[in-house]
Order: structure tokens, then sequence, then C-alpha cells
């Protein structure tokens, strides 16, 4: 089987505050930071692809460069003529930090539009990542044509992986975004989704909870990330508790369960044993989140220490 990890989704440009009024530039967005982490730990004789659409100007083109000098494959990126990548803003006030986004008519919103495009690059992979937010931007039609092609995917037996990653506002309404990504998470083999999140939208009042109602969907594997509380995996019904790792001093957890999954799938997949992979992607976090933004450098990950 190929050994390419496939991550579909929204790479936005990210502006910071970088004092005296500057703004910083970045590109971030949680399957392209999923795909940089898996990258950063996964063995090279393992490809790691982003799927998505950019526009054919100069910050898409800037956007693709840094995607490829992260080591992350570009050759399925879609173009659209006229079209400009999503954009977001972090917003910095007495030491709070809140978001404002741009990203209602970015190209990636049409990742999906080519149907034969997406299966091609769905068939030449045996992981697919993909999340709640990658749903939540696409029209609903193209929504349905990537579910039809990650349940295929599941079906020819390979490992899709799905982070319900809940944001509200992508939504039109509770009731879309409840079945979307409940179809999201039946379409998948293995679903990482954050307690918090699920409690606050699905309302389960346990990770229990949690673990049975996708389960019940269909999914064979669970892993339920819960901030400094640790981790809950299911494995074929098999449970598991990793705790997190202690932090000094937590700096910013943009991307938190973003590196977590990434560093998690780059040793399940080395190895299968996923309480190994969830103690190992635990201290992956500990450091992202030790660390400001939401793309932190291999040396800065403590990889060499295991
Ligand atoms: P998300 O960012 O999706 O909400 P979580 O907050 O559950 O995800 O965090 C994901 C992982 O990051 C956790 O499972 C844990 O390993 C690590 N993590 C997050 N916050 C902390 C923290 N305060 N201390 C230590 N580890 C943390």
């Amino acid at each position: 089987m190929s050994r390419r990890f496939l991550s579909i989704g929204e790479c936005m440009v990210e502006l910071s505050q970088a004092g005296d009024g500057l703004l910083r530039k970045g590109f971030a967005g949680d399957t392209f930071n999923t795909a940089w982490y898996a990258r950063a730990c996964l063995a090279a004789d393992w490809s790691v692809d982003y799927f998505t659409a950019l526009g054919d100007d100069a910050m898409s083109d800037e956007m693709l460069a840094f995607i490829d000098t992260s080591g992350i494959g570009t050759s399925l990126i879609r173009r659209i003529r006229g079209r400009t990548p999503g954009l977001y803003m972090i917003n910095l006030k007495n030491g709070e930090r809140s978001f404002s986004y741009w990203r209602d008519s970015s190209a990636a919103r049409s990742l999906a539009a080519d149907p034969d495009r997406l299966r091609e690059a769905v068939e030449s992979a045996a992981v697919i990542y993909f999340s709640g937010i990658t749903l939540a931007i696409l029209p609903h039609e193209d929504a349905e044509t990537l579910l039809a092609e990650v349940r295929r995917a599941k079906a020819a037996g390979k490992l899709v992986v799905f982070d319900p990653n809940i944001r509200p506002r992508l939504w039109s309404s509770y009731d879309v975004m409840h079945t979307t990504i409940s179809e999201g998470a039946r379409s998948s083999v293995l679903v990482m989704p954050s307690f918090d999140d699920e409690a606050a939208h699905f309302g389960d009042d346990s990770i229990e909870a949690t673990i049975h109602r996708y389960r019940a969907l269909g999914a064979v594997d669970i892993v339920v990330k819960n901030g400094a509380d640790g981790v809950t995996l299911n494995f074929a019904g098999e449970q598991t508790f990793v705790p997190a790792e202690k932090v000094k001093k937590v700096v910013d957890t943009t991307s938190a369960g973003d590196s977590f999954n990434g560093a998690f799938l780059a040793r399940y997949l080395e190895a299968g044993d996923a309480p190994a992979a969830a103690r190992f992607a635990a201290k992956v976090a500990a450091r992202v989140v030790s660390e400001h933004g939401a793309l932190v450098v291999r040396e800065k990950l403590g990889l060499d220490g295991g």
C-alpha cells in the first residue's frame, strides 16, 4: 500500500500582532497544521500531501511555496483563476485572544468542486484526514461529494480519520452541523474529537457519552482529547486513558489538538500501538502549547528524545 498521508481542508493566511501596530504574516489552518505535525513526526518514506484549492494571486503562490518548503506535497492542489486564499487575524486585547476571519469566498471552498481530482487524490493515499471545518466550508453538494469519496476509501480498507472540530459559526444551522458532522464520523474509521466541543454542541455529559455516540454512528476507533486532563482511547472497544504531560507555562494553545492528531497518527502508522502513540503525541502537544503560534518547528518538538 502507498505510504501517503493526505490531509484535506483549508490553509489560511494568518496575521498576528507583531508590536507597534505591525502585523506578522503566517499560514495555518486545522488540517494543514495536522499535516505539518504528521510530516515532522513521520519517517521519510512517508509522503504527506495537502489537498485544497488556491487562487492564482501572489498570496496563493506564497502559500504554495510555504507548503512545499514544509516538506508537504502540493501537486494535488487545485488553482482557481481569480480567487484568493482565506485570511484570519489574531487580535490581542488585555492578554485575551480573539479571531477575525475573511474566508467566505476563499478558493478552498471549491476544493471538492472537481470530483475526479478529489477521487484521484483519495485513491492515491493510504490515510485520509479531514475535519468538521473541511465539511463546514464546502457548499452542501460538495460536502456530499467529499463524504462519498471518504466512504469509498473506508470501504476499500484505508484509514480515514476525522476530527469534528466543531465551529458553529461556520455552519448555516445547528441541524446541518449535527447531521453533517455525524455523517463525517460515520464515514470514518478513526474519530478524534475534543471533549469540550462535544459537550458544548452535542450535549455529551461524559467522555463515555462521546465515545458511545461516535461508535454507534459506525466509527471503529475513537480518541477523545480533553486538554490538560489527557486523552481517552477506545480502539475496537478496548479503552485506555493517557494523561497529558505537565506543562510549566501554557503560552498559546493554538493547534494543541491539531498537533496531537498529527503526532499521534505518525506514531500510530509506524507501530500500530495507540497508547504509545498517544503518550508521544501528548509530549509533542505539550511542547506546542509552550510556544507561540500554530506551527512549532521540528527542532523545538523534542522528537529526538522520543
Ligand atoms: P483542542 O485544541 O482540539 O481543543 P485539547 O485542548 O484537548 O484539543 O488539547 C489537545 C492535546 O494537547 C491534549 O490532549 C494534551 O495532550 C495537550 N494539551 C492541551 N492543553 C494542555 C495543557 N494545558 N497542558 C498539557 N497538555 C495540554
